[in-house]
Formats: structure tokens, C-alpha cells, sequence
């Protein structure tokens, strides 16, 4: 069979069929709410990245822009036979324009199956929050570190901010009235076990309580180390969500479904940047990127045979999920719950989209 074009240097082939039906199509759900997806129109990008940039952090090599109408291609190729929806979010980079982002991330989901979020800046006011999540479709909010400053700085120069930093009270205000969606990327270099991370994680649910809090990426913790030293410390409070996005080891999945218990973690991808081919291996808390395109940072490569069987980096977390699930023993329900009954429970609540403050349920299918 042919490959079929995914997206940027990515691409669908026979050996991620075969690692389709071989660990995932089994088990996995027919209905799926993939929580945490980039969708932007390229056209939003103001500044294109130079060589310095693009060399300065995997990622910004990796992650192209992805249209909405390419991520419903490509999930109907990545996922054949399921029903899928996202919740679907701009670039949160200073180098876009959010504003365009935001209203084209309100328009399709208006009229589509996903649900959407704003990016947002901290210095924005709480009146235009409320506008935000007045608009139809949008359900929340996606802040991030690096909107506190101006274009054209590093991505992790506000690494270590507070989150109250970019994620203010003001704004919290709101969110919380309207019972607004967050997705949370954790600052700070040590993670989600950094103390001020677990001390604002928990001011924050103490203060905002009616904010749906999602944690992303299981709170950037991608080895097994930094999973134990966080999650424990998280797990008592049953209103705090987190997404598995971006997570391929199979121990943290363990750990999460173990100490967090199915009906708080949310399955995500982090498409685009997903779609990148080959493995991921660990070393105490790092983690080691490997694939078959030349990147720069693809340094160290891994012989020929090896490269040759890589799959999809979303495929392997699928796997690391399924994996997990069955080490556990989660049941069907269970897996329904992550893959898309925990995320619709979330935007079912969320008092958003029609300006009024009336039921959400009226205008959500
Ligand atoms: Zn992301």
C-alpha cells in the first residue's frame, strides 16, 4: 500500500497500519475526544522562525502549523473506524497573532465537532476573557509562560514565572464564574514536583474551584522519576484533571492510572508535533528523542533496521497507554472514561459560548 502524506515531513505508512492493528486497534475505544491539539492557520504566524530559533529547542523544528480542516484529515487516517473530536487550541506563542487565532479557533468550532480554546495573554483584561468565552465554541482557556513577554524572545525565557504570572487572578475570576476549561503547561525547569508548582496547582483549586483545571502532559512529567514525585502529592484532590498528551512511557501511564485512577486523566495527543516518526527512550529524568528525519537535533541516530520500524511518536503513546491500562486492569469503562467520557463530563459544565450565562447543555451537542 501507498503512504499517504500526514503533515510537514510526517507521513502515514504499511508499518504504522501493521503497529495499528498489532497493540492498538484491539482496545481502543470507538469514541474518541482527543484533548489537547494544536490547530492553527499558518497564516497566523507574523514571524517565521529563523535557523537560530528553529535550532534552539526540538520542538520549534518539529511543530508546523496544522490546519483544522488537515487535522480531520489526518485523524481520519491515523484513527481508522473511530468517531473522533478535539479540543483544539492555537499556537500559544508571542510570534502568532492570537487575536486571528482565537476567532478562527471559535469559527470552526461553531459549526464543528470540536470544542476550542483561547490563547490567551496574562496583561489581557477580565472583560475581554468574558468576550472570549462568550464566543461560540470556545470552552477555556490555553495560557502559557511564554505569552508573558514580547515576540521574539526564547521560548523558555519565562520558564521559571509563577503561574499566577501568566495565568492571573483577574482572569481566574472569570474562569471560575463561568466555569471555564484550563489547560495548564506547568513552568518552572524542575516541573510539576517543583514545591511552588504543587503549592499555586493547589491555591489555584482552592481559590477557583469551578475552573475545570487540566493539568497537560501529566504536568510535563515525561520520565518516572518526576511522576513519582508529583502525582502522589496531587492525587487527593478527585476535581483536578490532567492530560496524558505528549507522555510515551509506559511507567508514568502506570503510575497515573495507579495513583490518579482512571476518571481524571484525559487522553491527548499534542498533535502536530505527535505525528513525528521513530522512539523515545529514558534516563532518570531525561528523555531521548529519536527519529528518522534529519533534524538538527537528531544527532545520534539509531542503525537502519531499527529506523526502519519506527511508527508514529502518538502510536507509541497509544501502545504505553494500552500497555499501561492492561498492567492495571482497567476495564472498558475505564478506557472509556479517558478517552473521551472525562473530557465530555468537562465541556458538558462549562457555562460558555452563548453570552447569557444560561445552561451550556443547549448549544453543546
Ligand atoms: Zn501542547
Amino acid at each position: 500500500m501507498q503512504s499517504s502524506h500526514l503533515h510537514h515531513v510526517w507521513d502515514y505508512r504499511d508499518v504504522d497500519r501493521a503497529f495499528w492493528q498489532e497493540h492498538i486497534a484491539s482496545w481502543l475505544p470507538r469514541r474518541i475526544v482527543d484533548a489537547h491539539v494544536h490547530a492553527t492557520d499558518p497564516a497566523r504566524r507574523l514571524v517565521k522562525p529563523d535557523e537560530t530559533m528553529r535550532r534552539s529547542y526540538w520542538v520549534c523544528e518539529v511543530s508546523e502549523p496544522q490546519t483544522v480542516v488537515d487535522l480531520h484529515r489526518c485523524q481520519q487516517i491515523v484513527y481508522p473506524g473511530r468517531e473522533v473530536s478535539a479540543v483544539i487550541f492555537g499556537h500559544p506563542m508571542p510570534e502568532y497573532d492570537l487575536d486571528g487565532m482565537n476567532a478562527d479557533t471559535a469559527a470552526e468550532c461553531a459549526s464543528g465537532p470540536d470544542h476550542g480554546l483561547a490563547v490567551v495573554r496574562p496583561s489581557w483584561s477580565a472583560e475581554k476573557i468574558g468576550a472570549l468565552l462568550d464566543s461560540p465554541g470556545i470552552i477555556g482557556v490555553k495560557p502559557y509562560y511564554a505569552l508573558i513577554g514580547p515576540s521574539g524572545i526564547g521560548r523558555d525565557t519565562y520558564i521559571e514565572a509563577s503561574i499566577f504570572d501568566f495565568l492571573p487572578h483577574h482572569q481566574l475570576e472569570v474562569l471560575n464564574d463561568r466555569r471555564a476549561w484550563v489547560t495548564l503547561h506547568v513552568p518552572r525547569a524542575e516541573r510539576l514536583p517543583h514545591p511552588d508548582n504543587l503549592r499555586e496547582v493547589r491555591e489555584l483549586r482552592s481559590r477557583y474551584p469551578d475552573v475545570s483545571l487540566v493539568v497537560a502532559h501529566f504536568g510535563r512529567c515525561y520520565t518516572e522519576p518526576h511522576a513519582r514525585a508529583a502525582l502522589p502529592a496531587l492525587s487527593a484532590d478527585l476535581g483536578l484533571y490532567f492530560d496524558n498528551s505528549a507522555v510515551l512511557n509506559p511507567a508514568v501511564h502506570r503510575l497515573a492510572f495507579e495513583v490518579l485512577g482512571p476518571e481524571r486523566i484525559l487522553y491527548g495527543t499534542d498533535n502536530p508535533v505527535f505525528y513525528m516518526r521513530g522512539r523515545r527512550q529514558w534516563r532518570g529524568t531525561r528523555y531521548i528523542n529519536r527519529t528518522s528525519h534529519p533534524f538538527f537535533f537528531n544527532k545520534v541516530r539509531e542503525p537502519r533496521e531499527i529506523e526502519a520500524a519506527y511508527t508514529l511518536y502518538m502510536y507509541e503513546a497509544l501502545r504505553a497507554i494500552g500497555e499501561a491500562a492492561r498492567d492495571v486492569g482497567l476495564s472498558g469503562t475505564d478506557l472509556g472514561a479517558v478517552f473521551h467520557g472525562n473530557a465530555e463530563r468537562l465541556l458538558a459544565r462549562a457555562d460558555v459560548g452563548t453570552g447569557s450565562g444560561s445552561d451550556s447543555t443547549q448549544h453543546r451537542s
